[in-house]
């Protein structure tokens, strides 16, 4: 929580806000080079109350639900509640700090004597079991219960696993939080040979960092790699530089099972071939957690459906992050857990302030190359698309940017990210083809 007189600095690839002397990003780990000053927020509403929150989920949305709810509120309890034994923590370094990971403090969100300072409970390695929206009460898996005046519904997500036949077995991984990295690190002690199933950002940095233990190979379903967010031919580029770091990869790979009597030996394709494996890292996309929220009686889409104020259907009860949809979105991602984390608890707490959604863009870092993707890199097929290409296969930088109605829409750079601002400005703006042509390509 931002406070007194510090000069702060936002990472635009995760949208983190911290201290200008830090010189890596804590949440994403990239560089000064996607900083720019950010001036803060005055926050004027107060309303000291003795009401008591209760948040439910202690990632990235509850963190800084409870965050906003201080802010505004100094006398009111806080508690946060969640299953895992750690406090809050920086989620996407959980990838990118797969082989050199050591301790938790690495890359705790807030250290304990923030708590105290805040006075904000925390309830660890405590399962929630059930919401009674009737008395206000939260029940735990030791069937204690807890009242509140406001609930807050953070509960994220689960890393989805298709149901591929054998993957129960020993050895068969996904990677969603801290345990299941100190489970994957002690797994590749004795691993030679790696099978990672999803060719998208996530499974390209679980490969990445894998690589840097055993061998590798990359299977996805799709017929590219990080299919979302490029194109063809960016997707292309990607799999040669993948390949020239000796990590395997196949594209519409169709796994029919994860072989191995109790431990997994490898996985086998439609086709016959099958890659040996001693680890496999399923990275297939997330299930928001909605179950406790359906029992409860929320409105559920794909996740628990909340408004631009993340109010659900039920008074007094707000939903954000990872397990919430906003008008049908719900992109999952760092950035988008905490402006809708901000934006609950400030309601919460009973300022008036609105979520705006707004497209992600990501960046990866690995396989000895950076890239950015932002918006829509001419995804939509009905779309009359106009692009602006520059490729130069010598030193592998490559720039796209797709267009619509004259509008910059979408784009990817490959090799030389630096630009990466100046993109994502453009793309916020919508600036026009010629502007981009005459003023960012190759520039
Ligand atoms: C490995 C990895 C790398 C990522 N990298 C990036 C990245 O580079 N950029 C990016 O933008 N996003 C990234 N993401 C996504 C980003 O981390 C998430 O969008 C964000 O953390 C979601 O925060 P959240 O608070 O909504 O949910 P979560 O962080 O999932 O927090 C929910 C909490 O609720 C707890 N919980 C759930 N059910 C119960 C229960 N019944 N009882 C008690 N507690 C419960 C969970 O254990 C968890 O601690 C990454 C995600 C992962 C897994």
């Amino acid at each position: 929580m931002p406070k007194g007189k510090r000069k702060l600095v936002k990472c635009i690839v995760c949208g983190e806000i911290f201290d200008s002397e830090i010189d890596i990003c804590p949440v994403c780990g990239v560089g000064r080079e996607y900083f720019i000053p950010y001036d803060g927020e005055e926050i004027l509403y107060r309303k000291d109350t003795q009401e008591t929150f209760i948040i439910l989920g202690n990632g990235a949305a509850g963190i800084s639900a409870a965050e906003a709810i201080r802010e505004r509120n100094d006398t009111c309890r806080i508690i946060i509640i969640s299953k895992e034994v750690e406090l809050s923590y920086n989620r996407p370094l959980l990838t990118k700090k797969l082989s050199t990971f050591h301790s938790s403090e690495e890359i705790l969100i807030h250290q304990p004597d923030w708590y105290e300072e805040y006075q904000i409970t925390n309830c660890l390695n405590r399962e929630i079991k059930r919401i009674d929206t009737v008395n206000n009460t939260v029940i735990l898996s030791n069937d204690e219960e807890i009242k509140y005046d406001k609930c807050i519904y953070a509960l994220g997500a689960e890393s989805f696993v298709p149901a591929i036949k054998g993957c129960g077995k020993k050895g068969v991984k996904v990677i969603r939080n801290l345990q299941d990295v100190k489970d994957i690190r002690a797994l590749s002690k004795n691993a030679k040979q790696a099978v990672v199933i999803g060719g998208g950002v996530l499974g390209l940095e679980t490969a990445w960092e894998l690589s840097k233990l055993c061998k590798v190979t990359i299977l996805e379903a799709a017929d590219q790699l990080m299919v979302r967010q490029l194109d063809e031919t960016a997707s292309g580029l990607l799999g040669n530089l993948i390949a020239k770091v000796g990590i395997d990869y196949r594209v519409g790979a169709a796994i029919t099972e994860i072989t191995g009597a109790e431990k997994v030996t490898g996985v086998a394709l439609n086709n016959g071939e099958v890659f040996a494996a001693d680890l496999v890292i399923f990275s297939c996309g997330i299930t928001p957690n909605t179950g406790l929220a359906k029992e409860a009686g929320l409105q559920i889409g794909k996740a628990v459906e909340v408004n631009d104020k993340m109010e659900t259907n039920i008074e007094g009860i707000y939903a954000c992050g990872d397990c919430a949809e906003c008008k049908g979105v719900n992109y999952g991602v760092w950035a988008q857990a905490i402006e809708m984390g901000k934006t609950a608890g400030a309601n919460a707490a009973g300022e008036e302030t609105y979520y705006d959604i707004y497209p992600p863009a990501l960046t990866f870092h690995g396989m000895k190359t950076a890239l950015f993707a932002g918006g829509d890199n001419g995804k939509l097929p009905d779309k009359d698309y106009q692009a602006l290409e520059y490729r130069n296969d010598l030193d592998g930088n490559y720039e796209k940017f797709y267009f619509l109605e004259n509008k910059l829409v979408g784009a990817i750079l490959i090799g030389d990210t630096r630009k990466m601002n100046k993109v994502s400005e453009g793309l916020n703006v919508g600036c026009s083809y010629n502007y981009v042509k005459n003023n960012i390509i190759h520039d």
